[in-house]
């Protein structure tokens, strides 16, 4: 995995868990679903549908696009469409995905780059694949989550940042067997780039072969690992857990994830999500890309959306 990986790693700083600490043990443990997404390409969908969105509040979706290997010809993205009342962020830790949208923002994030776009009020964008991958084909590996808003940011003003793949804060375990990119938030003391309206914990970390990765957890997050490659176990009682499953933690401090000592060749080490965040207990009304909190809210949204009200596509208006 190309996503950026220090050479150094026992000049980072090191992640530790509180001197008592109190350990998350793991309340659910789910398989993803598999999902058709945008022009039709695949993604694995660990919630919502498996995991009640209670426990999974701030978060409202995640999807995991690949490991894919592309053939010419063959990589799809998804087509010009609106959202309204949440975050989307996007994890590219392999390929390019070009991104426009109606407010003018807009980029290529590549190889471990973020690109975090607060839809808030309403805004309309676009993801696809870049024309070279499209062409050529090439390796794709990437995530998307969805971070609700609190009622009180829902009609935030629209909001793009660019978080490039130098930008992620560098952590280690204690032994060095695990390197973190902290994306957003806190973790151990340490501060990620990303900002967030909703208070977040936003991190990739890879764990070796063997390695166990133990770090502090802040006590009103919730706590949740995606694995995205390999096998390990989570939590005191090392429950077993695989790529494309996902954890969901009780109350408590701290949190651990190993490594199993032996990977596949394909998938040499342990890479997961660790995800986090501050529960915003507010009731949810959803209806495709737009969130909110009531039945009303939706509708109005649909209406925003048909009379162009949430932005116009610059392709066909040349308005930016
Ligand atoms: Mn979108």
């Amino acid at each position: 995995m190309p996503a950026v990986t220090p050479t150094e790693l026992l000049t980072l700083p090191a992640v530790a868990p509180p001197v008592v600490a109190a350990e998350r043990a793991v309340r659910q443990l789910v398989t993803s679903r598999e999902v058709i997404e945008g022009a039709g390409f695949k993604v694995r969908r660990p919630f919502p549908g498996s995991v009640d969105a209670h426990l999974a509040d701030p978060f409202l979706l995640l999807d995991h696009l690949g490991a894919v290997e592309y053939a010419p010809g063959e990589a799809q993205g998804a087509p010009w469409h609106p959202h309204r009342g949440f975050e989307t962020v996007t994890y590219l830790i392999d390929g390019a995905l070009q991104h426009t949208d109606s407010n003018g923002g807009g980029g290529v994030i590549s190889d471990g780059g973020t690109q975090w776009m607060t839809a808030g009020a309403g805004i309309l964008h676009d993801e696809l694949p870049t024309e070279e991958v499209v062409t050529k084909g090439g390796l794709f590996h990437g995530v998307q989550l969805w971070v609700n808003l609190p009622r009180a940011l829902k009609w935030t003003p629209p909001r793009y940042q660019d978080i490039g793949s130098d930008r992620p804060a560098l952590l280690r375990s204690a032994d060095g067997g695990a390197v973190i990119r902290l994306i957003a938030g806190e973790l151990a003391g340490h501060q990620g780039p990303g900002i967030t309206h909703t208070p977040i914990t936003y991190a990739h970390a890879t764990i070796a072969a063997g390695a166990r990765l133990t770090t502090g957890w802040r006590s009103d997050f919730n706590a949740l690992v995606y694995v995205l490659a390999g096998t390990g176990t989570v939590g005191p009682d090392a429950q077993p857990i695989h790529e494309g499953q996902l954890a969901i933690f009780g109350p408590g401090d701290a949190l651990t994830v190993a490594a199993d000592p032996r990977q596949s060749v394909a998938a040499p080490e342990l890479e997961v999500l660790l995800l986090g965040g501050k529960p915003l207990r507010e009731p949810i009304a959803r209806y495709g890309p737009f969130v909110m909190n009531t039945r009303k809210e939706i509708i109005e949204a649909m209406e925003d959306f048909n009379a162009g009200r949430m932005g116009t596509i610059p392709a066909l208006h040349g308005t930016g």
